[in-house]
């Protein structure tokens, strides 16, 4: 196994973290424990590139996860949050740019009538599932296997083996009882959907579901998936909760779920929507919204909710992101997903695909579509490890998961992508060894 991918400094610096912090991270995605060694540390970024604290250049396609749709370190993000922060940090009372972000944000996805900003998208689903039950006065959620909605305790189930309704905790520390009200069904599949609803029909508040499912690979809805679930969900009194917090904003400008179909009643944002800082929000109709504390008895609050520095630097992102970059990012997400399948298939590095969604890509080691979690399931670990880890030597950052989304930023050009070309050979290459 290849693993001696972290520089000397990296190296050094993880043993010395692992002593203070739990194996090392603060959020375990970025442990190297699905492709094995030590994680890279990153001095800096500018533009489409990260700097490490070893000297060595990656091009970024991770883009912290998401949230960096301009790339590293934007000009105007950054100059906002300066300007913001000679200002004061933080009041914990109202200042003009929550309804400034608010606002742009409203413009862009007018289904939010009225939002609320919170720290994490764990944050913001959670309470609007909170809002949910509220508003419905039902108990029970519905989520799709495969997806994930931060890590609230009743949002990590699974399903079982056995019928959709029997959901297991996808974590220690999370009560049975807790995950029995949240009813778990394989993603892109209505039948089982309808199945739910005509078993518990009472009782369901919501149906969560990531528009383009970012958190199994890149797993695209099926056509007709998004609307015959609002249907569905519609028929019998409960509520779409379209979870964006990775789409949001970085398929078009605005929620997804619209523009593949569907409807939302509720929607949750975070990522983009902070240019690259802690954020969340959610919002929907006024008439739900208005449940929520002060105007309503569904209790939500947050010490740093609204917080100046993300609001100033989401208001920054947003202004950035207009029509013509989506256009170029697209062209650019399209180029970088030919040429790693024509390069894998060059290379004799099959079976591999992408699933694109935009400037979500989903690096498949697989032979068959990917289109829920079982599939997803099916993917070849080791030789994706093999690819990151001789990417990551040759200068590319790639998620350190296989099951993660691969970002193209609006800062990666097709020069960039040309010089990555013998990195992703090689790491092409390396894919092969040993693979059965
Ligand atoms: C990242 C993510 C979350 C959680 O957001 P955090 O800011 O990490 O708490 C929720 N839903 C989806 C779809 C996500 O990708």
């Amino acid at each position: 196994m290849t693993i001696g991918s972290a520089g000397p400094r990296s190296r050094a610096l993880f043993r010395r973290a692992e002593r203070v912090l739990v194996g090392g991270v603060d959020s375990p995605v970025r442990s190297f424990t699905a492709v094995g060694g030590t994680p890279v540390f990153f001095a800096g970024g500018r533009g489409a590139y990260l700097d490490d604290v070893d000297g060595r250049r990656y091009l970024d396609l991770v883009g912290s996860w998401g949230a960096n749709l301009l790339g590293n370190a934007p000009r105007a993000v950054v100059e906002a949050v300066r300007r913001t922060a000679l200002r004061g940090l933080s009041f914990g009372a109202p200042s003009p740019l929550e309804h400034e972000l608010a606002e742009r944000i409203r413009s862009a996805i007018p289904e939010m009538e009225r939002l609320r900003f919170v720290s994490s998208g764990t944050e913001a689903t959670m309470s609007a599932v909170r809002l949910a039950r509220g508003f419905t006065g039902r108990p029970k959620v519905v989520k799709f296997a495969g997806g994930y909605h931060g890590h609230s305790d009743g949002l990590l189930a699974s399903a079982g083996s056995g019928p959709a309704t029997a959901s297991l905790p996808d974590s220690a520390g999370v009560p049975v009882g807790i995950v029995r009200d949240t009813l778990v069904v394989p993603y892109n599949d209505l039948d089982a959907l309808t199945a739910c609803f005509e078993r518990r029909s009472e009782e369901i508040a919501a149906v969560l579901v990531e528009p383009v499912a970012g958190n199994m690979g890149v797993v695209p809805p099926a056509p007709g998936f998004l609307r015959g679930l609002g249907r569905v969900a519609r028929r019998y009194g409960a509520l779409v909760l379209a979870d964006e917090v990775i789409t949001g904003f970085r398929l078009r400008r605005g929620a997804a779920i619209s523009s593949l179909g569907g409807r939302a009643d509720l929607v949750t944002l975070g990522k983009v929507i902070g240019g690259g800082l802690p954020i969340g929000a959610y919002g929907g109709r006024r008439e739900i919204l208005e449940h929520l504390a002060p105007l309503g008895d569904v209790y939500q609050a947050g010490t740093l909710s609204g917080h100046p520095l993300a609001m100033a630097a989401g208001a920054a992102m947003l202004d950035e992101l207009r029509a013509a970059r989506y256009l170029r990012l697209e062209r650019t997400s399209q180029e970088l997903a030919h040429r790693l399948e024509s390069m894998a298939t060059e290379e004799g590095a099959t079976p591999f695909r992408i699933q694109r969604v935009g400037s979500m890509l989903g690096l498949f080691f697989t032979d068959g579509p990917v289109t829920d979690e079982a599939s997803a399931r099916r993917v070849d670990r080791g030789r994706y490890a093999r690819f990151f880890h001789a990417a990551l030597r040759g200068g590319v950052a790639l998620p350190p998961s296989p099951l993660e989304t691969t970002f193209v930023s609006m800062a990666i050009t097709a020069r960039d992508i040309n010089r990555a070309v013998p990195a992703f050979r090689r790491a092409f290459r390396a894919s092969r060894k040993g693979s059965a």
